[in-house]
């Protein structure tokens, strides 16, 4: 398997003059081409070679990590990237658009003049990171695997913790600790764990609120490993449910399914959110309205989107979430959140943890 830097040298560099090269700044970016996670830095990529300069606080540790770049200890990043450019003969320089500020963007300007080098500020740079991290490879997956296999134990565990009297801080902290004791380098975002009324707040911060019987407690979480995140949905019950609660709960595993089931290479990704809304819209309009999911990866949010008027084509090597869910104000809510990779001829589901209604 080719290195992330020679994938981008061909996929961007590739069809340009020799005299071009891609400057990456933004942290996930670097980590990506790298796998060397860093506060500071640059990753230069020429038509020959490939540089990743960094401070000395990270040199040391990079160089024994980054293989395929050279790794350069910088004092003033700029005068360093103007000399590697003139040793490479680079003329046009092409740099990050979202994630480069107009500050950095007027620095790289005045520094590389200097040298005859145009700074190149477009979308086409991104573009091409974009499509690169959107199909992951089989080490990424793999990563992606491990991290939710974490994710998934952490949720059997909770399983045994969770009873009236706890509160949702506890519960989001208990899985947490269950996490990082089984070598999760950190949380994938904030976990939320909401229950009873709270329900509904489908991106609710834990509080003090103490679970009661009754209480639908949904829990999203995912634990950080090597890079790349986790990220899963599941919503119990404790002590009983209402009819309106397992009729929600049946609707929205309905949905996930028929979602799961439809996902295959060729499809439309805002097709896949369509599958899921109709089923939920024809009973619970207005009740589902953010995106049925997202791609994971260096990043908890990522491409592609499984959203409404998305026209992304789904190909083998995605890793997208599918996460419907009902929020009923005042009453409820839940959601539920697998991780599907796309294969050759379908997908993969690789959230293990099961999704029939528990009562606790
Ligand atoms: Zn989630
Ligand atoms: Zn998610």
């Amino acid at each position: 398997m080719s290195s992330a830097i020679d994938r981008l040298r061909r996929s961007f560099l590739g069809e340009k003059e020799a005299d071009c090269a891609a400057l990456v700044v933004s942290p996930e970016n670097r980590f990506y081409l790298t796998g060397f996670p860093s506060s500071a830095g640059a990753v230069l990529v020429t038509a020959k070679n490939a540089y990743f300069l960094t401070d000395f606080r990270y040199a040391e540790a990079a160089r024994r990590v980054v293989t395929g770049s050279e790794v350069v200890c910088i004092k003033r990043m700029n005068d360093t990237l103007r000399e590697l450019m003139e040793k490479d003969g680079v003329r046009r320089v092409f740099v990050e658009y979202e994630k480069v500020s107009l500050r950095q963007a007027h620095d790289f300007e005045q520094a590389f003049s200097k040298a005859g080098v145009a700074v190149e500020t477009g979308p086409s740079l991104d573009a091409a990171l974009e499509a690169l991290r959107t199909i992951k490879t089989p080490e990424e997956i793999q990563k992606l695997r491990e991290a939710q296999k974490i994710t998934d134990d952490a949720f059997t565990h909770i399983l045994d913790y969770i009873r009236p009297g706890r509160t949702e801080r506890e519960v989001a902290l208990e899985l947490e600790f269950f996490m990082r004791r089984q070598g999760a380098e950190g949380v994938s975002f904030e976990f939320i764990v909401v229950s009873g009324k709270n329900g509904s707040l489908c991106h609710g911060v834990p509080s003090d609120k103490v679970i009661e019987d009754g209480d639908f407690v949904t829990m999203d979480t995912g634990a950080l490993l090597h890079g790349y995140h986790a990220d899963m949905t599941r919503t119990v019950a404790v002590g009983h449910v209402s009819d309106e609660q397992r009729h929600a709960y049946d609707l929205v595993l309905k949905a996930q399914l028929a979602a799961i089931d439809f996902i295959r290479p060729g499809v439309v990704c805002g097709d896949v959110d369509k599958v899921a809304r109709d089923i939920l819209e024809a009973e619970y309009k207005g009740a589902f309205e953010h995106s049925l999911g997202h791609g994971v990866g260096v990043e908890i949010h990522e491409w592609p989107r499984f959203a409404a008027g998305s026209t992304t084509i789904a190909q083998p090597g995605m890793v997208v979430s599918v996460e419907p869910g009902i929020y009923l104000e005042g009453k409820f809510g839940l959601r539920i959140e697998d991780l599907i990779v796309v294969t050759e001829d379908g997908c993969e589901d690789i959230t293990k943890s099961r999704k029939d209604l528990i009562i606790l």
